[in-house]
């Protein structure tokens, strides 16, 4: 367990909480997640192609482009072949032009550095262009099918909102509380379909100004919704409030996680 310091309780997950909401999020998207085009792909490339298209663009807007990008070079060869002037001709439509030289960038790295195959762990994934901490993660989840904890701005609001954790004000991505959130819930097995189906929750369900609480698959076990308008647990800047709101709150016997110094403060003995 981790400690962030005396005065700041550790992230502790109540394991009956974590096999629930890790059935609920994985069933949901089984049967009702979206079908996009980078879903269900094997190739790593192609993982890392769609996740630098959608930085800074709606995947509506990424999915046509996408699915031409992979018919034109489907292999990271064949990028690396293509001129940046025929890439960014397909990618400098949608804004964000830096995203054309990353591109080639990356197919240059991994033939001539990696034997053309995208390398395989976090940190070599992390050194090449286009791709962030988040994006490498992805990488590493969707395209090589390995076990870490994806953490974007959809995915936290998901995850602070059911388990009713504040983030004392800090932006996710450093706030260790919230990694430690993320990681403790990531399933041994299914983590594919449980990302993919927390990423759907975030986008289409757990809105951030109006979340439909009402088709939520996690309404039974929300903490937001049991503590108040699940709004108020976030807003558009990505910083979690009304800290208050986790007093006291429980999952049959045990607290879903432990409450922050300023709850904990507020809570009666005993
Ligand atoms: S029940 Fe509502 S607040 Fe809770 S995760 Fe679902 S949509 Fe979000």
């Amino acid at each position: 367990m981790t400690r962030y310091g005396a005065d700041e309780p550790a992230v502790d997950v109540d394991p009956a909480f974590r096999r629930t909401f890790q059935d609920r999020v994985v069933r949901w998207y089984r049967r009702s997640g979206r079908d996009l085009p980078w879903r269900s792909l094997t190739s790593p490339y192609q993982v890392a192609v769609s996740e630098i298209l959608l930085q800074q663009t709606q995947a509506a807007r990424v999915a046509p482009v996408f699915e031409e990008f992979v018919a034109r070079w489907p292999s990271v060869q064949d990028l690396h072949q293509a001129t940046l002037e025929d890439v960014k001709a397909l990618t400098d439509p949608m804004g964000y032009h830096i995203r054309g030289t990353w591109l080639k960038e990356m197919a240059r790295i991994v033939v001539e550095q990696h034997g053309g195959r995208m390398p395989a762990t976090l940190e070599a994934l992390r050194e090449l262009p286009g791709l962030g901490p988040y994006a490498a993660a992805a990488v590493y989840v969707f395209g090589l099918r390995r076990r870490a904890a994806l953490l974007d701005t959809n995915i936290a609001r998901v995850l602070t909102r059911a388990v009713g954790l504040p983030a004392e004000g800090s932006v996710y991505r450093d706030n260790r509380r919230l990694r430690d959130l993320a990681e403790q819930l990531v399933p041994a097995r299914r983590h594919y379909d449980y990302h993919q189906g927390l990423m759907d929750l975030g986008a289409t369900v757990c809105l951030s100004r109006s979340p439909r609480c009402g088709r939520c698959p996690l309404r039974r076990v929300c903490r937001a919704v049991a503590g108040g308008p699940p709004a108020a647990f976030w807003n558009e800047k990505g910083v979690v409030m009304a800290a208050e709101r986790t007093v006291g709150y429980r999952v049959g016997s045990r607290a879903a996680v432990s409450p922050t110094p300023e709850a904990a403060r507020r809570q009666p003995p005993g």
